[in-house]
């Protein structure tokens, strides 16, 4: 079982056995709406019909095409959409498996890039505390969440980490992004200093730290770390796993905060969690730099399932459906519910913070002494039992419903955890 503690799971397993719309069922066909949209990957709720007839189409006519050598037309129509998409910020797509790929195949363009300049030695990343990339080497080394890499160490040398941006004194229970903590990103001034500007090879965050339990930038903050990079001739990473395709109520959170960066890390709702696939977006001077150099293989990268056949057909029917029922839009119209919603939470017991953006929302709890996680995870298993799916990391809970929902669903989703929390130890 990944990311959970087996032993207590196989005490009372949690088990869900069929998905449409905003909500899963059980084998016994009790009803679970869906708080989470999975794992923030189903943005057009599950089972949409257009995209089940994509693969479905997809399966019967081209099961599998080789990555290496060979294409098939439908990747490069979605590589030509996802640019569109994108506004056409970006000049080039590469397809992985997942959002961990993503994240070590931007990693690997980055160097490929600098070295393809004759800068070799730019080798080093700066990341940020609190920050997950994953949980492959490259990722994980990135990561800022002690509890993913204190079991493995972190193979990858040559990492520097930016202060996280999570401050309840300043900023507990403010609606969409906080004021305060711009001057946070000024530390990438302090690190490249340490460092020396020849040896760092990009900054990587996320717009907002997800897995971290809905940690987010103030309202300068990327804007700011954009302007350090230009000075000082850095290349920028956003890891969108989780904010790309309409969390935010835009494309990628990189439009909702009108930052662009070089590259861009996507997987999750790319298929609406149908079938896995990450991508990363690449600004066209990586890709023309990279094709300046000598014949032959230009990136020796790549996996046995890029492209995937089955995962292309969920990308573009997922696009379509983004399209033509106007998805973002209706999630924009759903924001102001979102956030009262959430924050009429306010007062109940153990409720330290409230905090929103987009279709995000977390409930972070005092923690019982001793035993961080533990408040959470008791109201994450009672929402479960009662019909309610949340997240949980340590005390923090947190929402990212597929971007569908209704007022009634929000209604649902907040009047459980209302009562939960009521009555929680
Ligand atoms: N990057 C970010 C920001 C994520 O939130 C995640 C997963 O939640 C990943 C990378 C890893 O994606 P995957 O689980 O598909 O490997």
């Amino acid at each position: 079982m990944p990311f959970t503690a087996n032993r207590d799971f196989k005490e009372a397993p949690r088990l869900v056995a069929s998905a449409s719309g905003m909500y899963y069922r059980d084998q016994n066909g009790r009803e679970i709406l869906d708080g989470t949209a999975g794992l923030w990957c189903v943005p057009l709720g599950h089972s949409h019909p257009t995209v089940v007839k994509a693969v479905q189409e997809s399966v019967a006519t081209l099961d599998y095409a080789p990555a290496f050598q060979i294409g098939h037309p439908q990747a490069f129509e979605l590589a030509e959409q996802l640019i569109d998409y994108s506004g056409n910020r970006f000049g080039q797509v590469f397809y992985t498996n997942s959002g961990s790929e993503a994240v070590d195949t931007a990693m690997k363009m980055v160097l490929a890039y600098h070295r393809s300049r004759g800068e070799a030695q730019r080798t080093r990343f700066i990341s940020r505390e609190r920050g997950y990339h994953g949980v492959g080497f490259g990722g994980m080394s990135l990561g800022g969440l002690p509890a993913n890499r204190k079991q493995f160490g972190t193979l990858l040398a040559g990492v520097d980490y930016l202060p996280h941006t999570h401050n309840l004194e300043k900023n507990a229970f403010t609606r969409g992004l906080p004021e305060y903590g711009t001057h946070l990103a000024d530390e990438l001034e302090r690190i490249i200093a340490l460092h020396d500007i020849s040896t760092i090879a990009a900054v990587i965050v996320e717009p907002l730290a997800g897995s971290a339990g809905v940690i987010l930038p103030s309202k300068g903050y990327l804007k700011r770390l954009r302007e350090l990079c230009d000075k000082h001739g850095i290349l920028l990473i956003f890891d969108e796993v989780i904010t790309g395709f309409g969390r935010m109520a835009t494309p990628f959170a990189s439009d909702f905060f009108d930052v662009t960066p070089d590259l861009m890390t996507t997987a999750k709702g790319l298929t609406n969690g149908v079938v896995p696939m990450g991508a990363v977006f690449s600004h066209q001077k990586i890709y023309d730099s990279l094709m300046a150099g000598p014949a032959g293989i230009e990136l020796f990268h790549g996996y046995t399932y890029s492209g995937h056949p089955l995962a292309v057909a969920a990308g573009l029917a997922s696009l379509k459906v983004f399209k033509e029922e106007k998805i973002l839009e209706h999630a924009q119209s759903m924001t102001a519910y979102w956030e009262d919603g959430l924050h009429s939470l306010k007062g109940l017991p153990h409720v330290i913070d409230l905090r929103n953006v987009g279709l995000i929302g977390a409930i972070e709890l005092e923690s019982m002494p001793g035993k961080v996680g533990a408040r959470a995870m008791a109201a994450y298993k009672k929402a479960f039992a009662e019909g309610v799916l949340v997240r949980t990391t340590g005390d923090i809970i947190a929402m990212s419903p597929p971007l569908i929902l209704e007022k009634k669903h929000v209604d649902q989703l907040f009047g459980k955890l209302h009562d939960i929390l009521k009555h929680l130890d």
